[in-house]
């Protein structure tokens, strides 16, 4: 499994677009959200020569405009596309995308979108008050199952213990993407640091929404198992 980095907030190659949210590709075939900007990440896209034609399958996590922010412009250069979402997404979204020329796909449960990447179905989750759906992505590998998130509203650690719950006999090899841990306090994200040790996670790549002070914590905690998310990187060690 490969793991490209389409967009984030940085990157060591300065030609690149960052910004706010993400963007992730999975063997070249399954795009994990869009990040906060259509022509930014079809900027990206052709720098970083990635083979459009190949992206088989959009997954969105949640419905913030940092992660479907690229949406329209990709699906105007991929009509027919699928696109698995929550059911609890607004029916304006499911209007927008099928009349942007998307195929929604409602994924209520644990569901295969390519041969082993699977999206977990709605999680339960709140932003501000208000419900917010969200999915997490989950890739079946060898080594266990890495889970990927676009920022974690239902919390972390829900998350990655939704997905362990869809996959007993496997370990948790990694976890990466939004942690959604920006406004809390050191204390509280060791703890969260301890119980991914707790579940399993050998390797953590905390990016985005997750805040300095949660990457500062858990490349303590992780050493050289600490995934640096990079715009342009690549990461096939799953
Ligand atoms: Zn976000
Ligand atoms: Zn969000």
């Amino acid at each position: 499994m490969n793991v490209k980095i389409l967009f984030d907030k940085e990157s060591k190659n300065k030609k690149l677009r960052v910004g706010w949210g993400v963007s992730f590709l999975i063997n070249e075939t399954v795009l994990f959200d869009t990040g906060e900007d259509g022509a930014w990440l079809l900027d990206n896209i052709r720098l970083l020569d990635v083979d459009i034609s190949k992206i088989k399958t959009v997954v969105i996590s949640h419905e913030h405009w940092d992660h479907i922010g690229g949406l329209w412009e990709l699906l105007g250069e991929k009509k027919g596309i699928k696109v698995y979402i929550c059911p609890g997404f607004s029916d304006e979204f499911k209007a927008k995308v099928k009349k942007s020329g998307g195929a929604p796909v409602e994924a209520k449960t644990l569901t295969e979108v390519d041969k082993d990447i699977f999206v977990t179905g709605e999680i339960e989750g709140k932003y501000k008050g208000c419900y917010m759906p969200e999915q997490a992505l989950i890739l079946k590998t060898a080594r266990g199952i890495s889970v990927i998130t676009g920022c974690a509203h239902p919390g972390i650690i829900k998350m990655i213990k939704k997905a362990k719950s869809l996959f007993p006999q496997e370990d948790i090899y990694s976890a990466l993407g939004g942690f959604h841990l920006l406004d809390e306090n050191g204390e509280t994200i060791k703890n969260i640091a301890g119980e991914f040790r707790k579940l399993g996670v050998k390797k953590a790549g905390p990016t985005h929404c997750s805040g300095e002070e949660t990457k500062r914590i858990f490349r303590e905690e992780y050493g050289k198992d600490f995934i640096d998310i990079d715009v342009g990187g690549s990461k096939s060690c799953f």
